[in-house]
């Protein structure tokens, strides 16, 4: 059967064009950290608004089809780049294809940020406990960067304290080291300690030694931090987030004291580690 016409006249009504979700930002900048971990900067081309702790949405066309995942946003909205910080799954659809992607390459990225995992402003905490792994610091690197610029132009007093705990199996995994420390030395607000779960891997590093859930409560602790002052933001790998939880229930921490941005569910046979 032929499709109906449109009648003499009548505006045509346009096929939705899928392209029209998507931004084709260009790569301007990459940076590797560790054979499978590294950031890229990207010119969006457009007026890209998201809250600090939110995700973008990126893609790659492949021949047969798109493949895309969330990724959260390490720059500020102060910044006219948008940054990002990648764990590489080798046996992954998506992080393989964006590993080849080199400066001067286009991606794709929908044009609207999406997620809730922002810094609680309305709770009345003045306390923030941020606790990842990995790449899970990436949303807390965003509040920090946003925050250090409201200090420095007198629009943040420092009635916020941050307290960033920040896990990874060695020191050169970290990414962001030298940046959160060059700010914590700065910050009165800011307290921000790495802590290496492979020490015996990484025999230079001299800093705080366990897994990230493991230290919770000494730092929770030593910070005066609990349920009825402290927002706890829980970021990365999905074990450390329920260990994390748990602990942090324990603790005093009631469910609308924590927040939490679990990066991927891990597969039934591989979970715990
Ligand atoms: C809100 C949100 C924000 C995110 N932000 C980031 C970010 O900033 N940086 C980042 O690198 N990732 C981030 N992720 C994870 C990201 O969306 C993808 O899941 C990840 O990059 C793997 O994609 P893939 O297509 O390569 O692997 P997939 O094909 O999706 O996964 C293959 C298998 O690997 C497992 N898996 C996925 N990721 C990992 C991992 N890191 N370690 C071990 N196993 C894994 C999956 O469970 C699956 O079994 C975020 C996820 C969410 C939900």
């Amino acid at each position: 059967m032929n499709a109906p016409s449109t009648p003499p006249g009548a505006a045509a009504n346009p096929a939705p064009n899928i392209e029209d979700k998507f931004y084709h930002p260009r790569i301007t900048k990459r940076e590797d950290f560790a054979s499978d971990l590294w950031m890229i900067r990207v010119q969006v081309g457009a007026d890209f608004k998201f809250t600090p702790g939110q995700y973008a949405t990126l893609g790659v066309n492949g021949p047969d089809k798109r493949s895309e995942r969330a990724y959260s946003i390490v720059s500020s909205p102060y910044e006219n780049e948008v940054e990002f910080f990648f764990e590489l799954v080798p046996q992954g659809e998506l992080t393989p294809k964006l590993y080849k992607l080199q400066v001067g390459d286009e991606l794709l990225m929908r044009k609207s940020p999406k997620g809730l995992f922002t810094l609680d402003k309305k709770s009345g905490h003045t306390k923030h406990f941020l606790i990842c792994t990995v790449t899970g610091l990436a949303p807390f690197v965003s509040y920090v960067r946003t925050l250090y610029k409201d200090w420095k132009e007198g629009k943040f007093n420092g009635e916020h304290q941050l307290y960033v705990l920040n896990g990874a199996s060695r020191s050169w995994e970290f990414g962001y080291c030298a940046e959160m420390q060059k700010f914590a030395s700065e910050a009165p607000w800011l307290k921000y300690v790495p802590t290496v779960s492979r020490p015996w891997e990484d025999e230079k590093w001299k800093g705080e030694t366990g897994r990230v859930d493991e230290l919770l409560r000494k730092y929770a602790d030593m910070w005066g931090m609990a349920g009825d002052n402290t927002t706890a933001y829980l970021c990365g790998h999905p074990d450390m987030i329920e260990n994390g939880k748990g602990i942090l229930r324990r603790a005093g921490f009631n469910k609308e004291s924590m927040k939490e941005e679990v990066y991927w569910i891990p597969p039934k046979e591989a979970a715990g580690h």
